[in-house]
């Protein structure tokens, strides 16, 4: 590139990664990014009020892939960082009248602990048996990809899939287990199914490797959060990157290639103030359906693609309270909620648990999750009545008791990517298409994960590959 210009569209933790790489590589190269709304971060966003520390979304990032705890030490922040409240039981499941700890050393389809996993009172014992029986289930070396209904159902049964795995990755991906890629979402399971012959026989192996990094005085903890809330992490990188020109409140309307590049136009928040701009690097760092419905004109086949990827939507409930209203101690990360259940949350989460500073002395924070792939239609409901869903699943689960001291509700539309059956070859498709026009990067949670470690690499790739045109 001769005159060094790139323009990344989208102010979310992507299209911020990407510009902080972006200026790392090309020290001076002109960078503007553009941002639609009148924040920065996307669907980061940290609230402080009251003496609680609310997040509207994320509110930790893991340690592996490494990403996240890596820009974190290029900016010289990991001091900044706090790591999790120690405890043995973190994670919970939500039964019919109670709730169990997830049994321990379960990683989601990764069992390192099978005694704890036989003395569970959430499986039945003809479920146990099945689970055990998984070393004996020869891997699927067939289907290229699998639903993680199927794969889970194939290797542990149902029960085990309904209590424990379909609420535990439904935790995370709000998504419908029946469509859900494991290709592109859980493919290291894949892989080890491949590698070890069976989960169990995976789990004994990282379960050695553990006790060895244990040995060694190497301490693992997987997840961190800047002390301050997640927002720490979209201030940081900005405030690292003086000469990038951020522009809020302006919304890319269409992009067109001229001879130079790229021309960008970008309207603002009056809808009037009509900007643009010509640049030899363009970044789409906006979700699938965005960056296709500004791709239209110029691909499309490209746009049609990218339309295809669909995003889930759900309603956070944040609710402030005092512990003394807690019928019992809790002192888990959160609950999950079997969908086999029918109950309007997905997942709790204790955010005063997690990490220190979150709520004020002898008060605690919660979040609960609402709708997703499954439960859509429930996002759309008012903002009481979401709060009565979430204080109901607090009484059934923890013994709540009286009237929150703070409530919010938070709603994200569409930000919740779903990797269906096939998604890996369909980003492999978009990917090669985009090859087609010079300068043009598409990044974001939308392609190869969602998780923040992952938008970090895909802003941080996008880069490398504009460098390398
Ligand atoms: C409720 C929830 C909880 C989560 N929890 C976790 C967690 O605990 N840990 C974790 O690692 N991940 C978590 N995630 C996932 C992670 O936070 C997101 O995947 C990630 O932050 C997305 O970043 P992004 O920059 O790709 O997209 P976004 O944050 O969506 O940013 C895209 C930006 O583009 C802007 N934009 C859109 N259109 C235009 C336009 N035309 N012109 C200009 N700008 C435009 C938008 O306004 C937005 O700011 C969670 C997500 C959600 C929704």
């Amino acid at each position: 590139m001769k005159s060094q210009t790139i323009t990344i569209v989208g102010g979310g933790i992507t299209g911020l990664s990407a510009a902080f790489f972006a200026q790392r590589a090309m020290p001076d190269a002109q960078i503007t990014v553009l941002e639609s709304s009148e924040l920065w971060g996307g669907v980061l966003q940290t609230e402080s009020t009251e003496g609680y520390l609310i997040e509207h979304s994320a509110d930790m990032f893991t340690t592996d892939p490494e990403s996240a705890i890596q820009i974190c030490e290029h900016l010289g922040k990991t001091d900044e960082l706090l790591q999790t409240i120690p405890i043995d039981d973190r994670a919970y499941v939500a039964t019919e009248d109670t709730i169990h700890p997830v049994p321990r050393g379960l990683s989601l389809m990764l069992p390192s602990d099978l005694e704890s996993i036989l003395a569970t009172p959430l499986l039945s014992e003809a479920a146990k048996d099945r689970f055990q029986a998984e070393e004996q289930i020869a891997p699927n070396d067939w289907i290229q990809d699998e639903s993680l209904l199927s794969f889970a159902t194939r290797r542990f049964g149902r029960e085990v899939y309904e209590t424990l795995i379909q609420p535990l990755v439904g935790g995370i991906y709000t998504a419908d287990p029946e469509k859900l890629s494991m290709q592109a979402t859980m493919a290291r399971f894949v892989a080890m199914e491949k590698q070890h012959g069976s989960l169990i026989q995976a789990g004994r192996v990282a379960r050695g490797k553990a006790i060895q990094r244990e040995a060694s005085g190497a301490r693992y903890g997987m997840f961190r959060a800047p002390k301050q809330g997640i927002s720490e992490l979209i201030r940081w990188i900005m405030e690292s990157l003086p000469k990038v020109d951020f522009q809020i409140n302006s919304s890319v309307e269409s992009v067109a290639k001229v001879d130079a590049g790229w021309q960008v136009t970008t309207v603002g928040s009056d809808s009037k103030a009509v900007q643009k701009l010509e640049t030899e690097g363009l970044v789409l760092a906006t979700s699938a359906k965005i960056s296709g419905r500004l791709l239209q004109s110029v691909d499309g086949e490209l746009a049609k693609d990218l339309a295809k990827i669909e995003a889930a939507s759900s309603a956070v409930v944040i609710l402030g309270i005092d512990r003394e209203q807690l019928g019992q101690e809790f002192s888990g990360y959160g609950i999950i909620v079997p969908s086999i259940l029918n109950r309007d949350v997905i997942a709790t989460s204790f955010g005063s648990n997690k990490f220190a500073g979150r709520a004020p002395d002898g008060k605690v924070l919660i979040r609960c999750f609402i709708g997703g792939a499954l439960r859509r239609e429930l996002v759309d409901l008012d903002d009481k009545k979401l709060v009565e869903m979430a204080i109901e699943e607090l009484r059934l689960t923890v013994g709540f008791q009286g009237k929150p001291e703070l409530t919010r509700v938070i709603r994200w539309r569409n930000c919740m990517p779903q990797y269906h059956l096939g998604h890996r070859d369909l980003v492999d498709g978009i990917e090669a298409l985009t090859t087609n026009h010079q300068g043009l990067e598409l990044a974001g949670n939308s392609y190869r994960g969602v998780g923040i470690p992952a938008c970090i690499e895909s802003g941080a790739k996008a880069v490398e590959r504009l460098i390398a045109e």
